[in-house]
């Protein structure tokens, strides 16, 4: 039932801005904004914001959990925003009111002018049967305590002098489905608590019963980095005796197994595989959360099936673009719609060919509204070349609609990642800070007449692959080695979003160090 409005900042004469989500994107937005400028208030099932790339090091106690947490009232207090611990449950768009559940189960409304979704997204399943029953997924603090406790508990079990051989292989079978950064970082991190501290205590399981598997869809592990690093990612995680299983997919997920299906077999090789499984980490992606899909189905305009779309100003596409924005992993920008903007130019102009001048004069118009178009359109005379079919030097309508074909085909959505999310917020903060002195009824002409679109910086890519190993695609490098895993160990130790998370992570780090993981269970 839907109480009567409650908590309302909107006592004080400022339009009134909502943030939903307490995770990379609205951190940074509130961190970025200026106090004053809006009565706001941060609504978030969970009162702290997490530092999710150090997660897989929480699971086997690399890191303490509360060292990658940061209070989230303490956060907002500097923007002097409200922070409300609750669930958003619905948006009703039309009142401009966010429906709100606490953890009591008690609904209210919170009224909005301007709304930010920053409520990131859920795991994905991808239908395979057994997943949600059998699986453990890496997105929360409890999803990394309860991966710990499992992993001592099936040592614990196996170690038991009761335990029949066969059993101890099954336990001690860890399977990661999924061989992007998550899955490969948490294989790593276990092969590190494995091979530096439990080997001290249980020797003859490690040397005899454990194994690591991971299955990857695809043709390489880590395959949004360059096939370089892929490639030695594999071969340093295959000399740590991991299997790493590519082209394959899993079919099914039982308490015991995981099951999977090799797209190309060997030729007599049985294509359905079924492997003991005693831990299955699964992760394979994102899906929308509940709010999100609500939000989809109610705005007509959302052609996307597994994010929000956004313009490159990240306003909401459709009916509430002027009162709703969408960041990070909730979201996705829409890609630019070349043959009608081509279409649209032609048009305009009246001519039935443009020269290389005038061409390039329109792909810097399309630039300027799509910033990551960009890299599409470096080598602008190669393009002009090969698409001038009659060699007339001059493109028209037909060639310019081939290329952008060509173009569109290739022309792919922001990565889901923290670097995205966090440059969203900073973006939309400052935006919102240069919008706050004008009246809410003057923003949307004042963003399209003088605010520039979201361009996304790519600041390089890094993942931990065990041993004292990481890999790193960064600003023109690739590659891999100690050198990487100084490289990542500082990247995140820099990006702590507070002093006091930072002094928690090198203490922890020490500790390590010194006295190596704690392998009780709790
Ligand atoms: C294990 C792991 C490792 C990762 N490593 C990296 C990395 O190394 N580098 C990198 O760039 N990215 C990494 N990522 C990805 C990165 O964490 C995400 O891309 C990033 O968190 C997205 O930020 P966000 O703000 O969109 O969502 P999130 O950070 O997920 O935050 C979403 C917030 O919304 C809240 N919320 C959920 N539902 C509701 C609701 N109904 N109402 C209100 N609030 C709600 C959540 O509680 C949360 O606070 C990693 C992710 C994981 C899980």
């Amino acid at each position: 039932m839907v109480h009567g409005a409650s908590p309302d900042p909107g006592d004080q004469p400022l339009p009134k801005l909502v943030v939903l989500g307490s995770g990379w994107g609205a951190t940074a937005l509130i961190k970025e904004l200026e106090p004053g400028g809006y009565a706001t208030t941060v609504i978030s099932p969970e009162n702290y914001f997490l530092f999710t790339p150090l997660l897989p090091e929480a699971t086997v106690g690399s890191v303490e959990s509360r060292s990658l947490m940061e209070n989230m009232r303490k956060i907002c207090r500097r923007a002097r925003a409200r922070f409300v611990e609750a669930e958003a449950y619905d948006i009703h768009v039309d009142d401009k009111m966010v429906e709100v559940v606490s953890r009591s189960g008690e609904h209210f409304l919170v009224p909005y002018d301007k709304l930010v979704v920053a409520v990131g997204a859920g795991n994905a399943s991808l239908g395979v049967p057994g997943v949600g029953e059998h699986t453990r997924y890496l997105k929360t603090i409890r999803d990394a305590k309860r991966i710990r406790s499992d992993i001592m508990n099936l040592f614990e079990t196996a170690a038991l002098p009761t335990t029949p051989p066969d059993d101890k292989k099954r336990l001690l079978s860890f399977v990661v489905a999924g061989g992007g950064p998550t899955g490969i970082e948490f294989a790593a991190e276990l092969y590190d608590f494995l091979n530096d501290d439990l080997i001290h205590y249980f020797p003859e399981l490690i040397n005899d019963y454990v194994s690591v598997t991971i299955i990857q869809s695809g043709d390489h592990i880590l395959n949004t980095f360059s096939e370089a690093v892929s490639e030695y990612a594999e071969r340093s995680m295959k000399a740590n005796k991991m299997q790493i299983v590519t082209n394959a997919r899993v079919t099914e997920v039982t308490a015991d197994t995981l099951t999977y299906k090799l797209k190309n077999p060997q030729p007599g090789q049985d294509p359905v595989v079924t492997i003991p499984s005693g831990l299955c980490l699964w992760s394979t992606g994102i899906a929308m959360r509940d709010i999100t899909r609500k939000l989809n189905a109610r705005l007509h305009d959302q052609e996307h099936l597994r994010a929000l779309q956004v313009n490159s100003r990240l306003q909401l596409l459709g009916k509430c673009k002027d009162q709703i924005y969408a960041i990070g992993d909730c979201a996705t920008i829409e890609t630019p719609k070349l043959t009608e903007w081509v279409r649209d130019r032609f048009a305009a102009s009246g001519k039935t060919a443009f020269n290389r001048q005038e061409f390039g004069a329109i792909v810097q118009s399309l630039i300027d509204e799509y910033p990551s178009s960009r890299t599409y359109y470096e080598k602008l005379d190669t393009l002009f070349e090969k698409y001038d079919a009659d060699q007339s030097g001059t493109l028209d309508l037909q060639e310019i609609l081939t290329m952008s074909r060509a173009l569109g085909q290739r022309m792919t959505s922001l990565p889901a990642t923290a670097q995205v999310a966090t440059q969203q917020g900073q973006y939309l903060a400052r935006k919102l800070n240069r919008l706050a002195d004008a009246s809410v009824d003057q923003h949307s002409k004042l963003e399209t007449a003088s605010e520039k679109p979201f361009k996304y910086n790519h600041m390089g890519s890094l993942s931990y692959v065990g041993g004292n190993a990481a890999v790193a695609d960064v600003y023109g490098f690739s590659g891999g080695g100690l050198g990487a895993y100084v490289l990542w160990k500082s990247v995140y130790f820099s990006e702590q979003v507070s002093a006091r998370t930072r002094a928690l992570l090198a203490f922890d780090w020490i500790k390590h160090i010194i006295f190596g993981r704690d392998i009780s269970r709790y």
